[in-house]
């Protein structure tokens, strides 16, 4: 979803810092483009040496625009959730998990004791602790839960793949590499069992066509017809995904 980052300029300014404004300038951007994200962040992309007076007109032009969609994303900004959460639904296993708080001494560790039932026992007021027991659990759970899909779904696409890696990352849903790693992000686990699926046969082509050429879609569409809808879902899919798996929870329970 994001170039790598290269030559950051200064925030836009005081204010703007504050207000979650930011000015990122690419190598690989031919024109000015700017995008407003579900969180109200607005991020202003730059061709590699654009001029102040260019970038200061170029927001002046789209003002309006900004500050609607900044508007709209307030509107759909989530309800506020319990931390730690209560349950944690994992859509793509068919999977709903309640948190139990047992309490007790020493760092927070969170395990399961039932199907459907975590235990998180120790010293809950350090919700840093808590959040980071829980996106641990996060990963092992996608591990557990994508490697066998993973598995059949290479066999069915008679597609060899190396290893599973399971992370935790904001920008990326997948990746492929050319020694035949997958790496997936354990927020799909929050996804559709579908758009699950259709990742896992995304990411499997790459084993064979190492791009996104038409060779490739054809691959990805033989397996999953309805690949294209479901990769848009995709973009859209980081709202499905609980603030305790990337925002910091610092605030006690
Ligand atoms: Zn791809």
């Amino acid at each position: 979803m994001f170039d790598e980052p290269s030559a950051q300029l200064p925030l836009w300014s005081d204010r703007d810092a504050t207000d979650g404004w930011g000015i990122r300038e690419s190598r690989r951007a031919r024109r000015l483009t700017v995008r407003v994200f579900h969180s109200g962040r607005v991020e202003v992309v730059v061709p590699a040496r654009t001029s102040r007076t260019t970038i200061e007109r170029f927001i002046e032009r789209h003002r309006s625009w900004i500050e609607k969609k900044r508007a709209e994303a307030r509107r759909n900004a989530m309800p506020a959730e319990a931390f730690p959460p209560q349950t944690i639904e994992l859509s793509a296993a068919g999977e709903a998990w309640r948190v139990h708080v047992a309490g007790g001494k020493g760092r927070a560790r969170l395990e399961p004791v039932a199907p459907g039932l975590l235990r998180l026992s120790g010293d809950v007021s350090n919700a840093r602790a808590v959040q980071q027991a829980l996106q641990m659990w996060l990963i092992r759970r996608a591990a557990d839960v994508f490697a066998p899909l993973l598995e059949r779904t290479a066999r069915e696409m008679n597609l060899p793949y190396r290893r599973l890696a399971v992370r935790r990352q904001r920008t990326r849903w997948g990746s492929c590499s050319i020694r035949g790693t997958i790496s997936l992000n354990c927020c799909l686990l929050f996804q559709r069992p579908e758009v699950l699926q259709y990742l896992l046969i995304h990411e499997l082509a790459h084993v064979r066509h190492m791009n996104h050429s038409a060779r490739f879609w054809d691959l990805v569409a033989q397996h999953c017809p309805d690949c294209r809808r479901l990769d848009r879902e995709l973009l859209d899919g980081w709202r499905r995904v609980p603030s305790w798996v990337f925002r910091d929870c610092r605030e006690p329970a």
